[in-house]
């Protein structure tokens, strides 16, 4: 698995790799919140999965071309404006499917075009996914697929996708390198998210390296030893 993270003076730089594997992932940082877009490459099909476009969509258009590849679908972590806002228009400029996250979250989904308004981004259309998903589904794209685990807590129907093959998660905005998701939104909840970071994600492994929402990669076992919020012994 390789991971990129593509930078606006155009340079790319590696965060991880092993020789063993055959994803790619490329991070396009998207929207006013740098919002962690991913780009997840099937390097034995060329084909792509699409997490979280939360808009600048022109900037992923422009990387799946430079890549090369066939974007299979969109998979959405949770509603929130900077994950989804550009879902949409993606998925109608591709033809594909939009899958995730999880039906609790429909409510924030449909709040997109004020939201926008709000916080100034570009337009984003509301929408109806192809596939709502549930904790122990599966998504596939290309030869790859991915486990899906229901985290709720930051929002009631965030969802976080695993690939076991490469030890790699995509876990939105329940868990950052060294912090964790906000819970003071409507419907959002503190205790169930410390819950979801215990009990779904820990068993995962310690190994496991995760894509957030935002800011820097990390790795399970980095968190449960140094996040001051989730690490192991501390008590909330
Ligand atoms: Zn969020
Ligand atoms: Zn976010």
């Amino acid at each position: 698995m390789r991971m990129l993270r593509r930078r606006y003076n155009e340079r790319f730089y590696r965060l991880a790799r092993s020789d063993l594997s055959h994803m790619k992932v490329i991070l396009v940082p998207v929207t006013p919140f740098q919002q962690n877009c991913s780009i997840v490459i099937c390097e034995s099909s060329r084909r792509a999965a699409i997490v979280d476009p939360g808009g600048d969509i022109e900037r992923i258009i422009e990387e799946v071309a430079r890549q090369g590849v066939t974007v299979d679908k969109i998979l959405l972590t949770h509603g929130h404006l900077d994950h989804c806002g550009g879902a949409k228009a993606l998925a109608d400029h591709y033809g594909i499917q939009i899958e995730g996250p999880h039906r609790e979250d429909a409510f924030w989904i449909d709040q997109l075009p004020a939201q926008t308004q709000r916080f100034g981004f570009s337009n984003a259309e509301a929408f109806t996914p192809e596939r709502w998903l549930v904790d122990g589904d599966t998504v596939q794209f290309g030869d790859e697929s991915m486990e899906v685990y229901f985290c709720p807590g930051h929002t009631p129907g965030h969802v976080v996708f695993f690939s076991r093959a490469h030890k790699i998660a995509f876990v939105g905005d329940v868990l950052f390198a060294g912090s964790i998701g906000r819970t003071d939104f409507p419907r959002g909840n503190h205790a169930e998210l410390l819950r979801s970071i215990r009990e779904k994600l820990w068993p995962l492994g310690d190994e496991v390296t995760f894509v957030p929402g935002h800011g820097p990669a990390s790795t399970f076992g980095e968190e449960r030893r140094t996040n001051p919020f989730v690490r192991d012994g501390v008590t909330a």
